[in-house]
């Protein structure tokens, strides 16, 4: 398992969780993929090293998407190599929760620049590329809280609703360019993200009763980002062991 014939990957949060199983994945897949992550770099070295170990190709790109200035900076500069970057997912979130009454504007504002203007700022700039190429793969980690809500996650459910909002407003745009958007929905993920949550709690909830595992999402990634998924267009996939 070599090469890099198919392009570049751009993985946003790739250093743990999902993003990091997303990475390997697409490295599998024969993609050169770039890992962005924001501050955990041992993290993200450690993953570049396994991949490397199994004859992936993987490179680092550290900036804070939340971070417009940062962020343009390093697309600008990831845009000066010449082998296009044909998949870019939007994987890069975090949580702040709190019930309402209780939330500052400092939670409300860290989870919608991180999630929302993390989007803008990291797919604005890659989008003349893939229209001038005619070619590419969007897809954003959204969340069920952004279909159904949930309690404690005003500002994490109107980031994720409005994720997928973008995402079909976008994928309209670039249908005829053949560039596809697409949303991930995940339920409960083993990563740190949920840590708080014991099994026997997930047991209950999840009919399934168990969490899903970073890989089985990164499965569904790699399909979406395939040359087999080039008519599936801005859609949502639940991947939640029944909880919908
Ligand atoms: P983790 O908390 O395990 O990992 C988050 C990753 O995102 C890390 O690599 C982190 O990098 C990176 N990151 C966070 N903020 C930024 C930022 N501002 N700029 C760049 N990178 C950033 O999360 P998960 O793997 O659990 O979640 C991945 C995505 O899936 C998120 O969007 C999350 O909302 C979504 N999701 C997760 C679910 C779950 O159950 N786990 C359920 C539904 C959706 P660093 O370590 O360097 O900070």
């Amino acid at each position: 398992m070599v090469g890099s014939d198919k392009g570049r990957a751009l993985v946003t949060g790739g250093s743990r969780g999902i993003g990091a199983a997303v990475v390997r994945r697409l490295a599998a897949d024969g993609f050169a993929v770039i890992l962005n992550y924001r501050s955990n770099e041992d993290a993200a070295r450690a993953v570049q090293a396994e991949v490397q170990a199994s004859g992936g190709e993987v490179t680092l790109c550290a900036f804070d998407v939340a971070n417009r200035a940062a962020t343009a900076q390093a697309i600008a500069g990831l845009l000066e190599d010449s082998r296009p970057i044909s998949v870019l997912v939007n994987n890069a979130g975090v949580t702040a929760d709190a019930a309402f009454p209780a939330m500052s504007a400092e939670q409300w504002d860290r989870v919608l620049q991180t999630t929302l203007n993390g989007f803008y700022h990291v797919t604005q700039p890659l989008i003349m590329p893939m229209v001038r190429r005619k070619y590419g793969r969007i897809i954003n980690m959204s969340s069920i809280s952004g279909i159904s809500g949930n309690r404690g996650q005003v500002n994490y459910a109107a980031a994720k609703a409005g994720l997928l909002g973008a995402t079909k407003a976008l994928s309209l745009e670039l249908a005829k360019r053949r560039i596809t958007v697409n949303a991930i929905a995940p339920g409960l993920i083993d990563t740190e993200m949920v840590q708080g949550i014991p099994p026997e709690m997930a047991k209950a909830i999840v009919p399934m009763q168990r969490l899903g595992t970073p890989q089985e999402v990164a499965a569904l990634v790699s399909f979406l980002a395939g040359n087999e998924a080039g008519y599936i267009t801005g859609q949502v996939f639940r991947i939640d062991g029944g909880l919908g």
